[in-house]
């Protein structure tokens, strides 16, 4: 097993806002120090195995008393959080968020979150709202999915039953204490309701920490921006998702080739986000016949940006977007769900919308999860969504067997098996032989 410290200072994603436009940046950078334990699970951790289904986020707050998640000031109930101080609204929003994501992904170890209220960067116009560190990436762990590829910490976990590194943090996160004050986004407050209700003038807390999550569990590029390497020449499970406009993926491209499609055009090429980007109204790429869902990749790198957010286009505006007005963000979307089933996290067994289909098969079938839609038909083949789900077929695809015939018309008319091109095994295909 291989490890790598994220020793570059405060890295990982920063979260800027400009007055009521909230921007996300990556700081620094991860760092190679690749150990030489190559013995697959034989590091660290057997004896403190916190796994089980009810695994979710342990929050440590390392703010002194009296400041930050311990501020004592008296605050009124706001937006569903009920909390009766700021410190204590502000950890509410922690949890809400925390809920959030392990409402739908299958938390199974435990994730150290640290948090704490800090001097970030800040003027009258901008400020970096808060900044997330993956502490550390794994690689060929017992268990790792696929051999030399990074994993960021609380996935590594996940993947490996076992918490790879007991004694680490996994995901660090700050927040900007300066905000509101005379020289930094003046007049503008944090707002700490759970109902996306936020004024012009407040920052949603709870958006910018689903947002901050995600990158923790997973969402960040690990390449170096500036040069285009990868880290320590290895690929990451965030990468592998990556293809530039020719949709070649990243790993196959040179530094020079990753750098030009970093500042041109980058393409998410994983499959259940594929699947499920017909929840967008607005945003997608067609090249070559092809749709993806493009990456933020502005034409001079962003440091704290490009690489790591979906394109600013898209509609509905996206958790993982850089630039969000809020409130007005889609939370647990498709993409949302999409992007972490392709970067390697499973999701539960949970229906959010409530309309009898799973989350995953959601996605997976284009349907969207936050819209009850089982009674649609989203690939217009006159079967029901919900019915595809019982027939095991797609419902983003007529015919989902691909042998010409439609899944309606297997079932109805020649009696064939909609999931089966060659139903009978007899090598002719079932539209040659019905
Ligand atoms: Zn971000």
């Amino acid at each position: 097993m291989h490890r790598s410290d994220n020793t570059a200072g405060p890295t990982g994603t920063c979260h800027r806002a400009f007055s009521v436009l909230v921007s996300l940046c990556i700081g620094g950078f991860l760092s190679a120090c690749s150990g030489g334990d190559s013995s697959g699970g034989s590091s660290g951790g057997q004896g403190d195995v916190t796994a089980g289904t009810d695994a979710g986020f342990t929050v440590i707050v390392s703010d002194a008393p009296g400041s930050g998640f311990n501020d004592p000031t008296p605050a009124a109930p706001v937006g569903g959080n009920n909390a009766t101080t700021v410190g204590e609204q502000r950890m509410a929003v922690i949890q809400e968020a925390a809920r959030t994501w392990t409402s739908v992904l299958d938390i199974r170890v435990d994730i150290a979150l640290d948090i704490r209220f800090a001097d970030l960067e800040c003027d009258r116009l901008s400020a970096v709202v808060g900044v997330t560190r993956p502490v550390s990436v794994f690689r060929d762990f017992r268990g790792a999915p696929t051999a030399d590829t990074w994993y960021v910490s609380a996935l590594a976990n996940n993947l490996a039953g076992v918490d790879l590194e007991p004694n680490q943090n996994d995901i660090e996160v700050m927040f900007n204490r300066r905000i509101g004050g005379d020289d930094c986004l003046r007049g503008v407050s944090y707002y700490y309701g759970f109902d996306q209700n936020a004024d012009f003038n407040q920052v949603d807390l709870l958006h910018i920490v689903l947002h901050e999550l995600g990158h923790g569990l997973g969402f960040v590029s690990l390449i170096d921006p500036s040069t285009g390497a990868l880290l320590s020449n290895l690929n990451d499970t965030f990468t592998r998702n990556l293809r530039d406009a020719e949709f070649t993926p990243y790993a196959q491209l040179s530094n020079a080739q990753r750098l030009a499609a970093i500042t041109s055009q980058t393409l998410w090429g994983g499959a259940a986000v594929s699947a499920g980007m017909g929840t967008l109204d607005f945003g997608t790429v067609t090249v070559g016949g092809a749709t993806a869902v493009p990456l933020f990749t502005p034409s001079s790198v962003d440091q704290g940006s490009s690489l790591s957010h979906w394109s600013a286009a898209l509609e509905p505006n996206e958790l993982m977007e850089p630039n969000t007005p809020v409130p007005g963000i889609r939370l647990l979307s498709a993409l949302d769900m999409g992007s972490m089933l392709d970067i390697g996290w499973p999701l539960k067994d949970a229906d959010q919308d409530g309309d009898g289909m799973p989350n995953e098969w959601e996605v997976l079938n284009g349907t969207d999860p936050r819209v009850a839609d089982a009674g649609e038909d989203a690939d217009g083949d006159t079967l029901s969504n919900a019915q595809e789900l019982g027939f095991a077929t797609a419902a983003n695809r007529a015919d989902s067997d691909g042998d010409q015939l439609s899944d309606a018309d297997e079932l109805q008319r020649y009696n064939t098996d909609p999931t089966k091109a060659d139903t009978d095994a007899d090598g002719i295909p079932d539209n040659l032989d019905r």
